[in-house]
Order: C-alpha cells, then sequence, then structure tokens
C-alpha cells in the first residue's frame, strides 16, 4: 500500500481532529495517534477503504502497474483464505464457534447479515431456520458465500460495507455481525449508521475487534498481533468501542467483562437499535 494514497483523518469516534502521536504504537510511516477528546487510537493516515474496491475495477487492464498490483492483491487474498481454512478446521474441531453461539444467543430473528463475512463459514453454520446475508469484497470469497448463502434463501453481495449497505437499501436484517472487521474500516462510523438504518426495529450488531487495552498490546506495543500496519486503522478500547457505538445511534450496548477481559487480544459486544 503507498503511503501516498492515504488521507490524514480526523477520529473515527467523534470527529474532532485534537491528536495527539502514540510513538510507542506507530511504525514508520504510519502514524498512531489519540484523539484528546474521546482517547481514540487510530491510523492517522489510513489509506482510503474505496481503494479496495478500486483495485478490482482494474481487471482486465493490461498495463504493467495494474497487473503487479492486481498480483499483488490476488497473493494478499490467497494467503488469508488459507489461513482462513487453517483456523475454521480448529474452530470445527472444539464445535460451534463463540460467533455462531452468539448470533444464535442474541438475534432476535433469522435475517442475518454478516459484513465482511469472507466465505461465509460463520452463518453456514447456523441452525436452519437463520437466513444468511453476507457483504464481502474479495470476488472468489464472495462466490463461495453466495453459493451457501443462496441455498438457504439468502445472499452474499460483492462490495465493501458502505457501498453493499447502499445496495441493500430496503432489506432489513435482525441481525448485523462485524467479526474482526470495524478495525479494518476507515468508514467505521458510516458503516456502524449504515447497519443501524438496515436493522428491524428490534434488531443488533456483534462486534468483535482486537482490544488495544489487554496487557499484551501494553507489553508488546508495536509488536501485538493486534498491530497490523496499515490494514488496521481504528484501535479500540471496550470505551471507545462502546462510546462509537453509542454515537452510531445505538441505545443499548451489552458487553459484559468477560467479553473485555484484559488477558484476552479481543473484545466483543452486542448493541442493539
Ligand atoms: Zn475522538
Amino acid at each position: 500500500m503507498n503511503v501516498t494514497q492515504s488521507a490524514v483523518r480526523d477520529c473515527p469516534v467523534c470527529d474532532a481532529s485534537g491528536r495527539v502521536p502514540r510513538p510507542d504504537y506507530s511504525l514508520d510511516p504510519w502514524r498512531i495517534v489519540e484523539c484528546t477528546q474521546c482517547r481514540m487510537i487510530y491510523l492517522e493516515n489510513a489509506p482510503a477503504q474505496a481503494l479496495l474496491k478500486t483495485e478490482y475495477a482494474w481487471e482486465g487492464s493490461k498495463t504493467d502497474e495494474r497487473t503487479r498490483r492486481r498480483q499483488g492483491r490476488a497473493l494478499y487474498y490467497a494467503f488469508s483464505d488459507s489461513l482462513k481454512k487453517i483456523r475454521d478446521f480448529f474452530h470445527r474441531l472444539r464445535g460451534l464457534r463463540k460467533e455462531t453461539r452468539y448470533i444464535v444467543t442474541f438475534s432476535p430473528g433469522q435475517r442475518v447479515l454478516d459484513v465482511g463475512c469472507g466465505s461465509g463459514n460463520t452463518l453456514a453454520d447456523l441452525p436452519n431456520h437463520f437466513i444468511p446475508y453476507g457483504i464481502e469484497p474479495s470476488p472468489g470469497l464472495c462466490e463461495t458465500a453466495h453459493r451457501l448463502f443462496a441455498a438457504r434463501g439468502g445472499a452474499c453481495i460483492h462490495d465493501v460495507a458502505v457501498g453493499g449497505f447502499a445496495r441493500l437499501a430496503g432489506s432489513k436484517f435482525d441481525f448485523v455481525v462485524m467479526r474482526s472487521f470495524l478495525e479494518h474500516d476507515s468508514e467505521a462510523m458510516a458503516t456502524l449508521k449504515a447497519a443501524h438504518g438496515a436493522l428491524n426495529e428490534n434488531g443488533g450488531v456483534l462486534i468483535k475487534v482486537p482490544n488495544i487495552d489487554c496487557w499484551n498490546a501494553m507489553l508488546r506495543k508495536t509488536g501485538w498481533p493486534g498491530m497490523r500496519y496499515p490494514d488496521h486503522v481504528n484501535y479500540f478500547t471496550p470505551t471507545t468501542l462502546a462510546q462509537m457505538l453509542k454515537n452510531a445511534g445505538y441505545r443499548r450496548v451489552y458487553m459484559p467483562l468477560r467479553w473485555r477481559l484484559p488477558t484476552s487480544d479481543n473484545l466483543w459486544a452486542v448493541a442493539f437499535r
């Protein structure tokens, strides 16, 4: 990713421009900062999210530069697909995944949308009465997910989050899942608002993000696995995630202590409309 394609941005949670550098988490040329208003930690010079989709719009082009970039993405996704397959294998060994159990427990209805659904494995594991939908920017993964979801009355939209919600306008969902997604999203507030608008009256969202307030992050700083430059653009704590959900219009945020322990690298939350 070319740093010149990045725009300097304000706080993704409260939109304030006041911020202080966090050199302890920064890795040149990527600048991690902390909002002086709400303490949100974020990548100041985040690559524009539209780039992700734009790169696919180049398919069919013959120039060297475009070919090089496309190969770069293909490798990235091949690698990412393999990692997901390995992870899924281990999760299956342990029975139903945590996210599947949370969806079954908290979704007030059958229509579930997974944002950044990958190959669709999470929702494919749901009991039969659920109707799975997804939004996924990788064309290969989206196609796989669509086959799984269409067989159960759902669908997968090939797009980035905000674009996908725009194309789903008019469709309402009972539950929206954003697992390991919001930390990548340079338009996270717009995505959360779009999800809010796509929910049925009692609907909610399930969120999993890395927790920069965990002990591992405090000890390892730039070496913490949750720090990914420049892929991760938002670094949440339990407080800043709850604040962002409230700012996006969610009224009830559920985040019990066991979902935000400092001994875990990750943080979970459920928020209802
Ligand atoms: Zn802020």
